[in-house]
């Protein structure tokens, strides 16, 4: 059994140990020590990082009551068992970890304290972390939670690590019920605040977690998945947000506070000038479909609308030509693409077996009703001969 200092020590980084076994491993080697500080990945946190007798440490994991680590090349001095190792803890990401697991804790237990809310699972990831829920939460409850949480921080209360024995429980009021079956249990105590069966690390008082930072809820199928982060990364992702709201302010002229009523009235005006520009646009294509009207006796065939076409716009006018009892073959070039409007004011006029002879040429693909059909490809070259082939099928059936 591997003797684990960060138990007692979370604050331990450099330690000497004595090497019980090394076997080679890919590139590396498997390191087992009669003590270590590096935490095994277990419950959910991720394990260390650091150096060991001069390789560096990529992976920790438990083999029953042993701790094995996994280094990237043989120990320096290829080291014999019963000689004495160095380790090297890495104190960023150690703290990184204990601050989202902690932070959790804290989180968990102010649910649970202000809402009745049971945790069900967590997660901790690279960049943030989830909590599910038993239930479908309001944000309103979380926001509470993680205020009850943030104020456990700054109280900054003692946490303590505890060995108790199974009959000995009833002294922890705890939260959740252990998970695991062992005669000596592990309890993490925050004092007056909570205690829950733990083989995490844990930080010696409350205040090291840091900032509790709410990033989002989801809620679906009877359950709530919280994000958060804590410590480091809520201080790192409050300075990215704090100058985003600041660039955003001085773009928009006004003070951060009142950057929600500024886009909400940014919003309407959008609105009302999108309402605006089709009503002109809607003028304007009556007014060119009577002037198109005008001009011919047949069938109104325009080879090439003007720039600045959208398909719909074009549809659009090709509707306005039909309500004026004409037949109407469009064509345009849309971006990249060559655009086309059949249009048939009634039989034995029809608009789609129109349309279809006139793909060929623009290698389309489209397709409507005997009254309007519209289709587009990708051979611009074509859009002329593909005019005059709906015109000319339009012409035949008519
Ligand atoms: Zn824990």
């Amino acid at each position: 059994m591997t003797e684990r200092l960060y138990e007692d020590d979370s604050d331990l980084y450099e330690f000497q140990a004595t090497l019980v076994s090394r076997e080679p491993h890919g590139d590396g080697e498997l390191v087992i020590l009669d003590r270590t500080a590096f935490f095994a990945t277990s419950g959910g946190q991720a394990h260390d990082v650091g150096v060991l007798g001069g390789a560096d440490v990529v992976d920790v994991f438990h083999r029953g009551n042993v701790v094995v680590h996994r280094v990237s090349r043989p120990l320096l001095g290829a080291p014999q068992p019963g000689s004495s190792i160095a380790g090297t803890v890495n104190r960023a990401v150690r703290a990184d970890h204990l601050q989202q697991h902690h932070g959790q804790h804290l989180l968990s237990a102010a649910l649970y304290r202000t809402a009745h809310i049971e945790t069900v699972s967590v997660h901790f990831g690279e960049e943030t972390c989830t909590l599910d829920c038993a239930r479908l939460v309001e944000e309103a409850e979380v926001e509470q939670a993680v205020a009850a949480a943030n104020a456990i921080v700054l109280e900054d209360r003692p946490v303590r690590a505890h060995r108790v024995r199974r009959e000995e429980l009833e002294r922890f009021p705890l939260r959740r019920e252990p998970g695991v079956e062992a005669e000596v249990l592990r309890i993490v105590e925050v004092e007056g605040f909570d205690a829950t069966p733990c083989s995490g690390t844990h930080p010696k008082s409350t205040g090291r977690v840091g900032p509790i930072a709410l990033l989002g809820l989801e809620r679906s199928k009877g359950r709530t998945r919280i994000s958060f982060i804590c410590g480091q990364r809520a201080l790192e992702d409050a300075r990215r947000k704090q100058i985003i709201v600041r660039d955003l302010a001085r773009q928009l002229s006004v003070a951060p506070t009142a950057l929600p009523e500024q886009i909400e009235k940014l919003r309407n005006t959008e609105k009302d000038l999108r309402r605006r520009l089709r009503s002109a646009e809607e003028s304007l294509a009556q007014l060119e479909a009577e002037r198109l009207v005008a001009g011919t006796s047949g069938a109104v065939v325009v080879a090439e609308l003007g720039a600045d076409r959208t398909e719909e716009g074009i549809a659009f006018l090709g509707a306005r030509i039909v309500a004026l009892g004409k037949g109407a073959v469009l064509g345009a070039l849309v971006g990249e693409r060559a655009a086309l409007f059949v249009g048939a004011p009634g039989k034995p006029m029809d608009a789609a077996a129109a349309l279809k002879a006139a793909l060929g040429p623009i290698e389309g693909r489209g397709g409507g009703n005997g009254q309007s059909a519209r289709g587009s490809g990708p051979r611009v070259a074509g859009l002329r001969d593909a005019v005059a082939a709906a015109a000319a099928a339009l012409s035949a059936s008519s």
